[in-house]
């Protein structure tokens, strides 16, 4: 078990402050405005979108909403239900606020379970399958920012008090390559929600959004090396085989 899974991008704590290392870096590239990446290896062909019963919340920090490298962004390509609100400290939000009272959803937190003081609202992922049996939508709030950022969310965001916090258990390691993490078990945004897809029972939401991850990955990866991608991987074909199944209505 590990405690540090839940975070996300963690390696985003740069000694640089990341406002100016994306200008540095984005004053030599050219972005496609499709999908914000480097245009040689543009992500726009792979973009399918995936059916699922649980939703994903993310409550972005203010910072961390402008990277490009946030990988938070690709679940809402992937999941069309997918909500993103950004934190601000001083300002919670009052949709979020209403949608978590409303009780066709159940909201859970994803947040590590070190610390004692809120062991009470613990629960394992059998608390997702539950509510999916009582036909309510498990809707996953993940907290998405550095590791620090996602804790003064968690503490500071009163409007979360009353939730379940479920941690996520996994021995996925992270492979995401644009930022360097703390550790192999510090997991990105995306792969955060990937896993909980998975243990939740969507599976087929998982797997595409997963490709699409990986796809991100590689591409974002090559194109900082100025290296051009001339032959699918196997995540882009089966994410091209999708899309010609279900073309994307434009
Ligand atoms: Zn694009």
């Amino acid at each position: 078990m590990d405690h540090d899974t839940v975070n996300h991008d963690s390696a985003a704590e740069h000694p640089r402050p990341p406002r100016r290392e994306f200008k540095a870096r984005g004053s030599f590239v050219t972005r496609c405005e499709g999908c914000n990446l480097p245009t040689l290896n543009c992500l726009c062909p792979y973009q399918v979108k995936a059916e699922s019963v649980a939703q994903v919340w993310l409550l972005t920090h203010s910072i961390e909403h402008y990277k490009p490298t946030n990988t938070g962004r690709l679940i809402g390509d992937v999941l069309s239900e997918t909500r993103i609100f950004t934190w601000y400290r001083t300002a919670p939000d009052a949709q979020l606020a209403a949608l978590l009272k409303d009780p066709r959803y159940a909201p859970f937190v994803v947040f590590p379970d070190d610390q004692p003081d809120y062991a009470d609202r613990l629960v394992g992922i059998e608390a997702v399958h539950a509510a999916k049996a009582q036909t309510r939508i498990p809707v996953f709030i993940i907290l998405d920012g550095t590791w620090r950022q996602a804790r003064r969310m968690f503490r500071k965001s009163a409007y979360l008090d009353a939730l379940p916090v479920l941690p996520l258990r996994t021995e996925r390691e992270t492979r995401y390559r644009l930022r360097k993490p703390a550790s192999k078990s510090h997991l990105c945004t995306a792969e955060v929600a990937i896993e909980l897809l998975r243990q939740g029972g969507d599976t087929v939401a998982a797997d595409v959004l997963d490709d699409y991850f990986e796809v991100f990955n590689d591409s974002y990866a090559a194109s900082r090396l100025h290296h051009k991608i001339d032959s699918p991987t196997a995540a882009m074909r089966r994410l091209l085989a999708k899309q010609e199944a279900a073309p994307i209505e434009e």
